[in-house]
């Protein structure tokens, strides 16, 4: 059976509703088993579920028929008609509009098939709504704790799926400080898209979908970086395809942060293996603005494992570039317009296959 792993003690536990971290404290990853490495039986579903043979924990996920919105399978497309144009991933066409259905449709997954009544979720937005979608569609009760200036599309997006808001004054971490007591309070089970690997089971369709629709690895994929969601998942994904043997070499991830809000930059710059805490200076990418990553340790060895780097960007670039991806066509949330300004900043040598993220849809952050 699949078991959670401690990679700081080396401390493994079952898989239980209730259990979300190490004793230590520390985070848990999956300690896969031999069915569980390299097994590429994928299936023809068009969605993320086509690749569930893949995804460690294959017995916890078996009720996904009946959680599926569709997830998945989203286009890859050049970003407009230039020589050497970069693709342009269009996540956004998800069911709750970000990608972060990738990893929310897994995450409630495995807490139906762990019979979970409730669950709890922190978020600042896009993975709370994917959250509540998802309960929704498998009849699990859900709150979700956001910071009390959590844009109000996104407010109404959980609302509608039936979830209760717990909105929190505060920074990000306290958010996710007063979800983490209410999971202890109320021995249920935390939805965490930072403290529960499977999420990024889910994630990591992204690099498989990448791999088909190219036919090959990309030389680099430029991915928005603040919990790591979509690095981790980016990085799981390529390392399996190459342990699978359908790939040769390992993309660069370019992960890129507001200036104004970059532990992990500073730590990239500095050489350092885990970021420090930041003061969030407020910048408009509010779905990034993580000033104390809890993966940072991960996110930073997958960067610097792949030779990529993590790149800053300032407000008005981020405005800018949103402004762009609109006039041709592309109409994404603002932290989205991130890796577009990234892809400007970029070094690009020529012929570089380069895969630019667009993660959530305009209409969430209309402003
Ligand atoms: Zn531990």
């Amino acid at each position: 059976m699949t078991q959670y792993y401690c990679s700081e003690c080396h401390k493994k536990y079952p898989i239980e509703a209730t259990r979300w971290k190490c004793n230590c404290g520390s985070l848990l990853s999956l300690l896969p088993t031999e069915h569980d490495t390299s097994n590429d039986s994928w299936t023809n579903s068009r969605s993320i579920w086509r690749y569930a043979s893949s995804m460690i924990g294959e017995e916890y996920i078996r009720e996904f028929p009946s959680v599926t919105l569709g997830e998945g399978q989203t286009p890859l497309l050049a970003l407009d008609e230039t020589d050497g144009a970069p693709y342009v991933k269009v996540d956004f066409m998800m069911p709750t509009l970000s990608f972060k259905d990738r990893g929310a449709a897994v995450l409630v997954t495995v807490a139906k098939g762990l019979e979970v009544k409730k669950l709890i979720a922190d978020s600042s937005g896009n993975a709370g709504t994917a959250i509540a979608a998802y309960s929704a569609r498998a009849g699990i009760e859900c709150d979700v704790y956001v910071s009390a200036d959590t844009s109000p599309s996104k407010l109404a997006q959980i609302k509608a799926h039936g979830a209760t808001i717990q909105s929190i004054k505060g920074t990000r971490e306290d958010v996710a400080a007063a979800a983490q007591l209410a999971v202890e309070k109320e021995q249920t089970f935390y939805a965490s898209h930072v403290y529960n690997p499977f999420f990024y089971e889910g994630t990591k369709t992204y690099a498989y979908e990448l791999f088909e629709q190219l036919g090959k690895a990309p030389d680099t994929v430029i991915v928005p970086v603040g919990n790591g969601t979509l690095v981790l998942g980016v990085y799981k994904g390529f390392t399996d395809l190459l342990a699978m043997k359908k790939i040769q070499k390992m993309p660069k991830i370019v992960a890129v942060q507001a200036t104004r809000c970059a532990p992990l930059a500073k730590a990239y710059e500095d050489g350092q293996p885990l970021a420090e805490a930041v003061i969030n200076e407020g910048t408009v990418a509010e779905g990034i603005a993580i000033a104390a990553p809890a993966r940072s340790k991960e996110i930073l060895e997958a960067v610097r494992k792949t030779n990529g780097t993590i790149l800053t960007i300032d407000e008005e670039e981020i405005v800018q570039a949103r402004t762009t991806l609109a006039e041709k066509g592309f109409y994404v949330e603002i932290t989205s317009a991130i890796n577009y300004a990234g892809y400007v900043h970029y070094a690009k040598t020529p012929n570089e296959v380069i895969v630019i993220a667009l993660c959530g849809a305009g209409i969430k952050t209309p402003i």
